[in-house]
């Protein structure tokens, strides 16, 4: 069985917004989080300049290193925490400069790289029109960096952004970031805001909030995809559920018109990225199903090479892998 190796959640950056980062990270309103992230992976230092380079390389470098592990493609998205740290105006055109920017890449390299579209949720209306011209631009998906300055897609001026990525089809991938300010002192010590906790706390309360706020009630067809293997979620679903009808019956929270696994299952696919652990792909398969989990590396931020020797060596059947690395994101991104 021929498998094209196709990875989802790949990093890049443009130089325009590293730039402007700094600029933020320099201002005393900088985002306690995303203070921590100028102090450690996004400090311009020497030991953070191969990563740097590796991020801002949508061409031959990137293709080359594709190369040497086995990745067919790559899904391009604007890397963390894009343009959703920045003043509206300032937002909105560099989302669609760096679109602009994966739009060629994807157009020189069309077998290799597709892309997702970044927008800037700090105007929804605007943010709406730049989902609009992702089909036109090749684009087949959105990125959302988790929060934007503390808000959550659920809350009801994100309406019109919802309402596009539905009506074109265009599944969401909400990609982590640091914890909003409003909840993140106790995750600024021990490193606890990063990736192997902080991340997943906060993108499991952004697809949580979705679902429990009834999102999906309103926007049956809106298509989510969620990293690192579901951000925890699959292993919760039944204590969710369970929990829920508690929730109902004390008055806690509304009624939703399906119980919250429900959606999870029917509205959301999750990606590999970051995690090559044997039970947790497990659980995964057991719990959501291998039509709806997909490969990702991570690139550049995990080691890309782990991941695929992970996924080629997986306790699955060969048409399982063929879903995990090919198939499923074919369907997911209309590849
Ligand atoms: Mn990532």
């Amino acid at each position: 069985m021929t498998i094209r190796r196709i990875a989802v959640e790949e990093a890049f950056v443009t130089p325009e917004i590293m730039a402007e980062w700094q600029k933020v990270l320099a201002s005393p309103d900088a985002e306690p989080g995303f203070a921590k992230m100028g102090e450690s992976i996004l400090a311009q230092t020497p030991a953070n300049k191969p990563l740097d380079d590796r991020l801002l390389d949508i061409g031959a470098d990137r293709i080359a290193h594709m190369d040497a592990i086995g990745i067919d493609m790559q899904v391009l998205s604007l890397t963390s925490p894009g343009v959703q740290v920045f003043d509206t105006a300032l937002a909105t055109r560099l989302a669609a400069e760096s679109n602009d920017a994966l739009a060629a890449a994807v157009k020189a390299h069309p077998t290799r790289f597709a892309g997702l579209c970044a927008i800037a949720p700090q105007d929804p209306v605007a943010a709406a029109r730049e989902i609009e011209r992702a089909p036109k631009l090749g684009l087949c998906g959105i990125i959302v960096n988790s929060h934007t300055r503390g808000e959550y897609l659920d809350a009801p001026k994100y309406r019109p952004i919802l309402e596009a990525a539905q009506a074109l089809d265009l599944p969401i991938y909400l990609h982590p970031r640091e914890p909003a300010a409003s909840w993140v002192a106790p995750y600024l010590d021990y490193a606890l805001w990063f990736a192997g906790w902080g991340f997943a706390a906060e993108t499991g309360l952004h697809a949580m909030r979705l679902i429990m706020s009834g999102t999906f009630d309103r926007f049956p067809d809106l298509r989510i995809v969620i990293g690192h293997m579901g951000e925890g979620l699959p292993f919760w679903l039944q204590r969710i559920d369970n929990r829920y009808r508690l929730e109902v019956k004390i008055g806690a929270c509304g009624r939703l018109e399906r119980l919250p696994s429900e959606y999870f299952l029917d509205n959301f696919v999750i990606t590999t990225s970051g995690v090559t652990s044997m039970p947790a792909l497990r659980l995964s398969l057991d719990e959501v199903g291998v039509e709806r989990i997909l490969f990702a590396a991570d690139f550049p931020y995990e080691d890309d090479a782990e991941a695929v020797r992970f996924m080629d060596g997986a306790n699955v059947t060969e048409e399982e892998r063929k879903k995990i690395y090919e198939t499923n994101a074919c369907r997911v991104f209309k590849l």
